[in-house]
């Protein structure tokens, strides 16, 4: 099967200025990936006549289809649609069709129609129109050499509904495309090229419609199979058997697949065991709780945490001692082991996780440099304890930190971790 490639194109200086992010594209690439439209090519430009037209001219050397967002209102600032009648030299005129929808769209809303928007239903001879039911400016369809250039409102909302009403269609009917489909497999407590060196030998046997992209996090790599086939159903089968390959390899890394987050993970863990957990967080002030409770349902077994900052909160709240705080400081092992425990008492919860740490800028020692995090998981078997250093900003140091106390937790409850003390 022929594979059928796309380039999408957007209009518009406020997307060089920084002013307005380009969600278009994205949009557009994700639906045509959908359909086994190969993307090849995404690019942005100003409302620019020649720049424009250089643009077209590079996107058709790249792909059969050319789709372009923006530029098409009736604005002296919008000029796509001259661009494309220069392009295709064909003059502007107006369609009967479009003119009927734009005047049609006015009559609905009790406005009468100005000579501006009369404008709106003008477009290259060769282009067919594309109805536009979310606003005023119709899309285009032209073709030449057998090169489709699809023309759309830069207006999301408008752009969205005619892509997937009129244009995914369309291109569907005209074109046999192969299907891609995308498995994602969440993996977390590993870095990236640790994982790869892990998974080299699967890794080469993928076969050739078969390819691999690692995408890191925080503390989390998902990795995305990505295959192409004329037979969906084969191809789901074969994803899923070669992601079933990895989950032997290393099965102490996988928590899930196809977006599951790991606080989702942990919220289906315990939920299955009826089982319940609170916080006693100290560097990362809330967030792991904050984490948590993203997840719909975790009233169910997320009971509660304690932004335990101050070291009188510590010793007052948590039963952490005096002696201990004195003698190893609040970032230390001892200190996030008695909070754990103390914790788990306090909320009467099957587990407790704790943090203590120097999310800097300030703060830090030669011992106990910043991003220094302790945090540690209290069950009734004992509590387990991890160290890291995280050498970033203040608020990716609590993110990275919630992230990895969460994993330890998860790597806890799944027996993936050592044996408490
Ligand atoms: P209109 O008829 O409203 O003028 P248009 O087709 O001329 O529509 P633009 O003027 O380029 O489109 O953009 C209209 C609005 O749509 C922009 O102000 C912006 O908010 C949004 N927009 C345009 N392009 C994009 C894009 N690539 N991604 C996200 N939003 C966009
Ligand atoms: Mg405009």
């Amino acid at each position: 099967m022929k594979e059928i490639t796309a380039s999408v194109i957007t209009v518009g200086t406020e997307i060089l200025f920084g002013l307005i992010l380009d969600t278009n594209s994205q949009f557009i690439s994700n639906a045509l990936t959908g359909i086994g439209v190969r993307v090849v090519l995404k690019s942005s430009v100003g409302d620019e006549r020649k720049k424009i037209l250089e643009m077209l001219k590079y996107a058709s050397t790249k792909s059969t289809l050319v789709l372009i967002t923006g530029g098409l209102g009736p604005t002296n600032d919008d000029i796509t649609k001259k661009c494309l009648s220069e392009f295709f030299d064909s003059p502007l005129q107006m369609n009967p069709g479009a003119l009927e929808e734009v005047s049609a769209y006015f009559a609905k809303r009790g406005i009468p129609l100005t000579e501006i928007n009369r404008k709106q239903a003008e477009m290259p001879q060769l282009a067919r129109m594309i109805t536009n039911e979310m606003g005023t400016a119709p899309g285009m369809w032209l073709e030449k050499n057998g090169r489709v250039f699809i023309s759309m409102p830069g207006v999301p909302h408008e752009m969205h509904h005619m892509l997937m009403t009129r244009v995914i269609p369309d291109i569907r009917g005209k074109y046999q495309t192969p299907v891609i489909q995308h498995k994602l497999i969440m993996t977390a407590g590993i870095g990236e090229s640790w994982l790869a060196e892990r998974i080299s030998g699967w890794e080469k046997n993928l076969p050739g419609h078969i390819s691999l992209a690692y995408l890191p996090g925080y503390g989390q790599v998902k990795l995305r199979l990505t295959g192409t086939s004329d037979d969906a159903g084969a191809l789901q089968a074969e994803l899923n058997e070669i992601s079933n390959d990895l989950g032997k390899i290393i099965p102490e890394y996988i928590y899930g697949a196809d977006g599951l987050t790991l606080e989702e993970r942990i919220g289906q863990i315990l939920t299955v065991r009826q089982e319940n957990i609170s916080l006693a967080e100290s560097c990362t002030g809330g967030y792991i709780g904050h984490l948590l409770t993203t997840v719909p349902g975790s009233s169910r077994y997320f009971t509660g945490g304690l932004i335990a900052y101050h070291n009188d909160i510590k010793t007052g709240q948590l039963a952490v001692s005096e002696v201990t705080l004195l003698k190893y400081g609040a970032v230390s092992e001892e200190t996030v082991r008695e909070m754990a425990a103390g914790c788990r008492k306090l909320f009467n919860t099957h587990y407790a996780i704790a943090t203590s740490g120097i999310a800097g800028p300030s703060g830090g020692s030669p011992e106990k440099p910043v991003g220094t995090i302790w945090m540690a998981v209290a069950d009734e078997s004992g509590t387990v304890t991890r160290k890291i250093i995280i050498p970033k900003d203040r608020i990716n140091t609590i993110r990275y930190a919630s992230v990895a106390s969460l994993i330890l937790f998860w790597q806890r409850i799944s027996q993936k971790t050592g044996t408490a003390t």
